[in-house]
């Protein structure tokens, strides 16, 4: 029977494979377990099994479970991936230790205000919308230079460059344009790549994929 610490060898196998191939070195690419809609006891796990570095895309779900994790282990990364309401950055601060979902003038402000009052300062990724399409969040690439600007005249640390790339689509062409974005801009990270394609991700310069399905089984 495959279990949630089996999965884990294997894609951390997987990605080690990829780095190789793409002459990288494995600990270049840092894997996010991605919990959302999962429970402590199937987070667990992973705990026990050595993984550190956590994904959840909404500020209470979160709220709801981690805080009792993380108080039995302090090492523990986590990461907010999903798109972040502005009037939510305090919550999201104090619980994450990465935010990836950064797109907007508003939500900088509101993020740059909350770490200034909390004291903390959070490493964030600016999610471009690499698809260009008009229902999904991401900073419009024509604009990229102008934000990444004004994200680095705050004291926000610029953790990289985020994408989701259009469904139902080979994501292989936006994760060379997220690069190549990264590359012009003079950003090194790159939050890209999730169950089905992380390995053509670290293929083409991930530094941190997003790997829910394939570890905890899908989402029901
Ligand atoms: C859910 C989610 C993932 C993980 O997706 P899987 O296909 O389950 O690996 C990655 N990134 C974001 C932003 C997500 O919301």
């Amino acid at each position: 029977m495959e279990n949630a610490a089996t999965r884990l060898a294997a894609i951390n196998a997987n990605i080690a494979r990829a780095c190789k191939q793409a002459r990288r070195s494995p600990d270049s690419v840092t894997l996010i377990a991605v919990s959302k809609t999962h429970d402590a006891p199937a987070i667990q796990p992973l705990i026990d099994a050595g993984h550190r570095v956590f994904g959840e895309n909404r500020v209470q779900e979160a709220q709801g479970k981690w805080p009792a994790l993380l108080e039995a282990r302090s090492d523990i990364a986590l990461h907010l991936i999903g798109q972040l309401q502005s009037n939510k950055a305090e919550e999201a601060v104090a619980l994450f230790d990465y935010i990836h979902g950064l797109d907007r003038p508003s939500l900088l402000n509101a993020l740059a205000k909350a770490m200034d009052k909390a004291g903390r300062l959070v490493p964030c990724f600016v999610q471009v919308n690499i698809g260009d399409e008009a229902q999904k969040g991401g900073c419009p690439i024509a604009e990229l230079p102008q934000f990444l600007a004004q994200v680095r005249a705050t004291p926000i640390p610029l953790a990289g460059l985020m994408c989701i790339p259009p469904a139902d689509t080979e994501a292989a062409p936006f994760f060379a344009f997220l690069a190549k974005l990264a590359a012009d801009n003079g950003v090194t990270g790159l939050s890209m790549g999730m169950s089905r394609d992380y390995e053509t991700a670290v293929m083409l310069g991930a530094s941190h994929v997003r790997v829910g399905t394939a570890l905890f089984g899908s989402r029901g």
